[in-house]
């Protein structure tokens, strides 16, 4: 059978539009919760969301130091009195230690996110975990673990949770993505918003012009809401 004589030329109307745009927003709600629901529930040592008593989130932010965007999120922080958690890349951490440095005198905490950014999927344990420790070297840190990607190597939790915690994240504002539709970032990441909340960002140059539409209106909405924000 020839398949091309069945192609139907779809031409959706601007209603029609509107509703598939409707059905995939909520598909993208649907997906983020079914990804917390299912980390939490197969990788439950892994921390994904703080329990907490009092109004509390956590920011954390991936792949810095970066010498400009890293130290513009410093300021950032300081204008609302916020701590918040740095999960830097080791090759980073190393060349810009003046950066790493400023951030432990202002009181963030430094995480370990490998030293190559590596994935987790497709490699050995060994070479994981060596990658890990060559960042170590680097940030003398041996606390706080996050996986790049997400994507942790799955034999590798079980060893790096004797000396990490490893952590996760139930808000993820996308920042890194090309063309955001940052006003409609804004609500969604504030929508999810809750009590002991783990949200990332990225000191980096691929999230740098979302980061800067992004962070200073989720400041003042985190201060307007009475969280407190948190170092882990
Ligand atoms: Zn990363």
């Amino acid at each position: 059978m020839d398949l091309n004589s069945k192609v139907i030329v779809f031409s959706p109307t601007s209603l029609l539009k509107k509703q598939i745009q409707t059905l995939v927003g909520f598909h993208s709600f649907v997906l983020l919760n079914f990804w917390y629901t299912i980390g939490k529930t197969f990788l439950p040592t892994l921390t994904w969301r703080r329990s907490e008593d009092t109004k509390v989130v956590y920011l954390t932010f991936d792949d810095g130091p970066h010498p400009d965007i890293t130290r513009w999120v410093i300021q950032e922080l300081d204008k609302v009195g916020a701590k918040a958690s740095f999960f830097v890349v080791g090759e980073n951490a190393q060349t810009y230690p003046d950066v790493l440095s400023e951030l432990e005198k202002n009181g963030h905490s430094i995480g370990n996110h490998t030293y190559h950014h590596l994935k987790g999927w497709g490699i050995s344990t060994a070479a994981y975990i060596q990658d890990i420790e060559q960042c170590n070297d680097v940030i003398h840190e041996k606390r706080l673990f996050r996986p790049p990607f997400g994507r942790i190597n799955f034999g590798a939790i079980k060893p790096l949770s004797k000396e990490f915690e490893i952590v996760m994240w139930d808000v993820l504002t996308k920042d890194y993505l090309k063309g955001l539709n940052t006003k409609k970032a804004q609500k969604r990441i504030q929508r999810a918003t809750k009590t002991g909340s783990i949200i990332v960002f990225h000191d980096s140059i691929k999230a740098n012009l979302n980061l800067k539409v992004l962070l200073p209106d989720y400041l003042q909405f985190l201060a307007k809401e009475g969280y407190e924000m948190r170092a882990l």
